[in-house]
């Protein structure tokens, strides 16, 4: 098979010398400044209102509205009973191309519900934001409509969101009590069980 070299393009004298390329930089910020100077003190007295000016906002302190279709941080949805709309069917976990979602399935009490997560983990710093969990999960259990995109940590282990935080996405690590009001083997608890089904839901 031929094989084609291409050579790195030679700078021209004037390249060389920067300068030029430093002053035609330049030229198109001070452009920019000066349009946009005009054109805002002009918008105040009325003037010019036809033609746009530039906008910033102050981020982060103003943020700009999300797209209704912009992926935040996941969470899991709940049913009107508290408890998990999540069955473990474990599509999400198997869809998922960074594989960062980890779960547990626990048999449900009620014979209507197959199962629900025991636990239920996403890795936030492994995750892609593909958004493939949301689109395969057949009960709408899973989300990514918090709006939050400050997912910084100072530790790998605090990129891992456990059920708690997916459940409650104003928690933050680290969570030192179980507040989740459905029955499940926490975490927090060295996986003991929390709670009982009794009364949850008639059952
Ligand atoms: S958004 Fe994509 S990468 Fe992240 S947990 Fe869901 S399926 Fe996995
Ligand atoms: S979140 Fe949805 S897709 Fe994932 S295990 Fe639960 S029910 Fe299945």
């Amino acid at each position: 098979m031929a094989v084609k070299v291409v050579r790195r393009p030679e700078l021209t004298f004037w390249e060389k010398l920067y300068v030029p390329q430093i002053l035609s930089g330049l030229k198109i910020t001070s452009w920019h400044f000066f349009r946009n100077l005009f054109l805002h003190t002009a918008h105040l007295v009325g003037l010019f209102k036809h033609l746009p000016a530039s906008v910033a906002s102050q981020s982060p302190e103003e943020l700009r509205p999300l797209m209704s279709r912009f992926r935040s941080r996941h969470r899991l949805t709940v049913r009107e009973d508290g408890t998990p709309r999540c069955v473990g069917c474990m599509l999400c976990e198997t869809v998922c191309p960074a594989k960062c979602i980890t779960i547990v399935p626990g048999e449900h009490p009620d014979p209507n519900v197959e199962k629900y997560p025991v636990r239920f983990d996403i890795d936030l710093g492994v995750c892609v934001y593909c958004g493939y969990c949301v689109e395969v999960c057949p009960e709408d259990a899973i989300r990514m409509d918090t709006g939050i995109l400050d997912v910084a940590a100072y530790s790998r282990e605090a990129m891992q969101l456990d059920i708690h935080e997916l459940m409650d996405p104003e928690l933050r690590k680290p969570i030192k009590e179980c507040d989740l009001n459905f029955p499940h083997q926490c975490q927090l608890s060295d996986g003991e069980m929390k709670g009982s089904w009794e009364g949850i839901n008639g059952l």
